[in-house]
């Protein structure tokens, strides 16, 4: 078996790849496959290198568009007309690539793909059905192109390229007819990446996750909000997901641009001490030394056991938990500013609210950016704004697959113009987190309208608690979450190896 991951790629000057295409150019003008995904997280999304992020940016393609700059998935943008997502380098009014020659190895092996087979245990070099000139092609045009492209990838130098960006490497795809094995290449990964196969978290993972936390009983009302695979799953866009099963606990990591860190602690029905253990080995083989090793997320049940394992526990911002009841009715001289602003709004707007719908995202994305200037003009600090920029993908996420990851939204129309949306999830039957809330902030009193209104539907559908999460160290959000007088705070710790 293999393990892949991703590292850090020294600064040093790699010489260009050129592979051969098979497919003519004219061809590729007159298809709509390639460069456009359905998704915002699209698995699809092609992986630039370091090396190919500089070249992508010397030839125009926006900073934004590459999270992290050591390499990764780039981020795709929304289509200005109708559906669906570009890369960020695509000229949608031409069809071409705006950086072809410069296009990243990911590009040029396409309609080739590598990809690993089902059980992760050996690379394979495949054609993508999905290629319409592919369909077409006589196999064995296809396959001598195949063998000069295997040739190439045989190089030391292209070898060593894809072990440092193992996400180069796909997963298994039907559709992906194999033409060949690359055992050296598959060898080059477990020497220097481990015998532990790691998978990308991608949708398919999420009940997978959702049965490990129901094992490990990790789910009930004062549970943190991070003990749902959304919470974590949302992220995809910005960071790269990735979860190892270690002696039967899930294990879920994310790779940041500061390193990799477990986003939660192994997931499992026994003690966590043997399987956390092998997870910090590998942090440890993936981060070196590197402080960005540690375990995200850890509720208080769990911080005996890692104190006794010797880790040291750092407490982060807690979630908030409140009473449905106080939150649907805002009784009491408590409640009086929220109530008075919800009878504002009431008085002098005349609108409706209803459940979001996928037709919904272009104008959840015009609200976005609307309120984030908002937000900015109000004096946003830096890392607010920060924050703010990192969130954009996530929303995109949830607005294109929130029925596909159990989430629910609603929407407030004024007038038939969409003003404010909220998604939220069901942590328990019992308790319902609030996930994502965004409203026009011209408006007096929306944004306590919509709260009370997403908690009264909540109330009515069972929930005895609202999670609203943290507050993100934001002295605002603090202030205004403190305002709703929550029932408890829920402990979250982060917990760090002692150095040896
Ligand atoms: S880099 Fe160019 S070829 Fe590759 S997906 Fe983007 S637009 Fe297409």
């Amino acid at each position: 078996m293999s393990a892949y991951t991703d590292e850090l790629v020294g600064a040093s000057v790699i010489p260009p790849i050129v592979l051969p295409q098979l497919v003519p150019s004219r061809t590729c003008l007159q298809c709509d496959v390639c460069c456009r995904f359905p998704d915002p997280d699209s698995a699809l999304r092609p992986y630039f290198t370091e090396n190919e992020i500089t070249k992508a940016l010397a030839g125009g393609v926006a900073a934004t568009a590459f999270p992290d700059r050591r390499g990764g998935q780039v981020l795709l943008v929304p289509a200005a007309h109708g559906e669906g997502y570009f890369c960020p380098a695509f000229n949608p009014e031409t069809s071409t690539c705006r950086i072809y020659e410069q296009r990243p190895l990911d590009c040029q092996l396409y309609p080739l793909a590598l990809m690993w087979d089902e059980p992760q245990g050996q690379v394979l070099l495949g054609w993508d059905t999905k290629c319409p000139f592919m369909r077409d092609e006589i196999p064995e045009d296809i396959q001598r192109h195949a063998d000069r492209t295997l040739d190439l990838l045989d190089r030391p130098d292209i070898r060593e390229q894809l072990v440092l960006h193992p996400r180069l490497i796909g997963k298994f795809q039907e559709d992906v007819v194999v033409l060949a094995r690359l055992p050296h290449l598959t060898d080059a990964l477990a020497r220097h990446w481990g015998p532990v196969p790691v998978h990308r978290f991608t949708l398919d993972d999420i009940p997978r996750m959702k049965a490990a936390l129901d094992r490990a009983g990790w789910c009930h009302d004062r549970s943190l909000a991070a003990s749902s695979p959304v919470y974590h799953y949302m992220w995809n866009g910005l960071l790269a997901y990735w979860w190892v099963d270690i002696q039967g606990a899930f294990c879920l990591f994310a790779q940041s641009p500061d390193g990799w860190f477990m986003s939660l602690p192994p997931i499992g029905a026994g003690s966590i001490d043997a399987p956390l253990s092998e997870a910090m080995e590998l942090l440890q083989r993936w981060n070196g030394d590197s402080p960005a090793s540690r375990v995200e997320n850890v509720p208080s049940q769990l911080v005996p056991e890692f104190e006794r394992l010797g880790y040291r526990m750092t407490a982060k911002e807690p979630d908030y938990l409140y009473r449905a009841t106080d939150l649907a009715t805002l009784a009491g001289d408590r409640y009086r500013a929220q109530r008075a602003l919800c009878n504002r709004f009431e008085r002098e707007q005349s609108s409706e609210m209803g459940l979001y719908r996928l037709g919904d995202r272009q104008d959840c994305r015009a609200l976005l950016a609307n309120w984030s200037q908002q937000k900015q003009a109000e004096g946003l600090g830096p890392f607010g704004a920060m924050l703010l920029a990192d969130a954009v993908p996530a929303h995109e996420v949830i607005w294109s697959q929130a029925s596909d990851v159990g989430v629910t939204g609603r929407v407030v129309k004024i007038h038939g113009r969409l003003c404010a949306y909220t998604f939220g999830y069901w942590l328990t039957n019992t308790t319902f987190c609030v996930l994502l809330e965004v409203t026009d902030r011209t408006v007096p009193g929306l944004a306590q309208y919509l709260f009370r209104e997403t908690c009264r539907t909540a109330l009515a559908e069972g929930a005895v608690y609202i999670n609203t999460m943290d507050d993100a160290g934001l002295p605002g959000l603090r202030a205004s979450k403190q305002a709703y007088r929550p029932a408890m705070l829920i402990p979250n710790f982060a917990a760090f190896q002692a150095r040896k």
